[in-house]
């Protein structure tokens, strides 16, 4: 079976398509600019060479995903002759709430659960819902499977997600932990488990997804215990622009001072903090990196601070298990920064954590990483929440996943 996944943002949309008998990618593309100026699609037939890129008017998520279908069974850079042969849609939808702690089979009923979750993610929730609408409406009668990036967490105990004020504000507005990225750290779980050849559930795993956004989390016997993320992918870890943990006194503080209202402070905290507050350079690490080696000090601390703050989760989160098997690196940073890599695990030894300094200048590929000698082992392990989405998508609609 084919399996089209979907994952729409506000103006973006990324897709792909598998095929789920041997889990093989076809194509994948991705359409900017949706409602704006410009619109493009870029399609990738893979083994193909050429790019196909198409300026071409989308005023809305239905007009890009008909473009999407369009590109799809194009007779040069198609996979599939005709629709009929996609045999199920992935959608990626952000925000479950407590409704959903596992992908669902799209009903009326779900959308409406969705439409419920809007408050809790109202820039994610909404185009997502479109492009599930949209892909109803061109594809009736094609099966459609929701996974979400909460879902994994929502095995965490009421300790970890509970925060500390009144409790009616979790009652009244769900105001709780959720976590995100949660497909992301479910894959590289599951990889774990296979690469070390132990069973999930004889495993205590710590996962470190760092892109852009990062969290990391507690997987202990393959559940999801903790996780960094919390009501809003704000909170936990130092991102690329977002501050993560702050003291929350902070925020009435910076507005008073700075007289600023809501939507600024909003914006400041989300868009303009994290690593690249820190530095004024860049919220890549490849830039600071480069500022670093030109003697940029504030792009030195700001991947200080960064790597400050995993290295504290990571000795949370051993506390949480009483012990850990694996450290996970997943994500742009994950995958590709072995110097921050080592930052992050320098010095851990007394934890039984031995980063293999010749081992870890690999990038992009599974590797284990750690010493021979290291009783935690290291992994890397780039993500593949497109593959996740299928995967449950196919094993839904097949009947194989209730
Ligand atoms: P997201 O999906 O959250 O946008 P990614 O997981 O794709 O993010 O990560 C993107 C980030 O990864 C970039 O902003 C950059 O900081 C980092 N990154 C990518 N490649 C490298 C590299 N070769 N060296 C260091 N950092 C990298």
């Amino acid at each position: 079976m084919k399996v089209l996944v979907i994952n729409c943002g506000s103006s973006s949309l990324k897709y792909q398509v598998l095929d789920m008998t041997n889990e093989v990618l076809l194509c994948k593309g991705l359409v900017e600019r949706i409602g704006m100026e410009g619109s493009v699609i870029t399609h990738e037939k893979i083994g193909m060479d050429d790019k196909f890129k198409l300026i071409t008017p989308m005023e809305d998520h239905k007009d890009a995903i008909s473009k999407v279908l369009d590109a799809i069974v194009d007779d040069e850079h198609g996979v599939v002759k005709d629709l009929k042969e996609i045999g199920a849609v992935g959608h990626r939808v952000v925000h479950a709430g407590e409704k959903f702690a596992q992908s669902v089979l799209i009903t009326d009923a779900v959308i409406k659960a969705l439409e419920e979750c809007v408050p809790l993610a109202p820039l994610h929730n909404p185009p997502n819902l479109y492009g599930i609408a949209a892909c109803q409406e061109l594809m009736p009668g094609t099966p459609m499977v929701a996974v979400f990036d909460t879902a994994f967490h929502q095995t965490m105990p009421p300790e970890s997600y509970i925060y500390a004020i009144p409790y009616e504000f979790y009652e009244k507005h769900g105001i709780r932990r959720y976590g995100f990225h949660g497909t992301s750290h479910k894959y590289v779980a599951q990889r774990a488990s296979e690469m070390l050849n132990v069973n999930l559930d004889d495993l205590k795993l710590i996962t470190c997804h760092l892109g852009n956004g990062a969290s990391v989390s507690a997987i202990k016997r393959g559940v999801c215990i903790d996780t960094s993320m919390g009501f809003t992918p704000l909170e936990g870890l130092v991102m690329g622009t977002r501050s993560g943990d702050i003291d929350p006194a902070i925020v009435t503080y910076m507005r008073e001072v700075e007289n600023l209202d809501q939507g600024v402070a909003n914006e400041i905290l989300n868009k303009k903090s994290g690593v690249l507050g820190i530095s004024g350079v860049s919220s890549d690490f490849r830039d600071l990196e480069r500022a670093v080696e030109e003697g940029n000090e504030r792009a030195l601390l700001a991947l200080k601070v960064f790597a400050h703050k995993v290295r504290f989760y990571i000795g949370a989160y051993i506390a949480e298990m009483n012990g850990c098997d694996a450290i996970v690196f997943t994500a742009g940073v994950g995958e590709n920064d072995m110097g921050m890599r080592d930052i992050i695990c320098n010095d851990l030894g007394n934890l039984g954590i031995k980063l293999d300094v010749v081992k870890n200048r690999v990038r992009g590929k599974e590797s284990i990483i750690s010493r021979e000698d290291s009783k935690v082992k290291i992994l890397l392990i780039p993500t593949n929440e497109e593959l996740m989405i299928a995967r449950d998508t196919y094993n839904i609609v097949t009947g194989k996943m209730k």
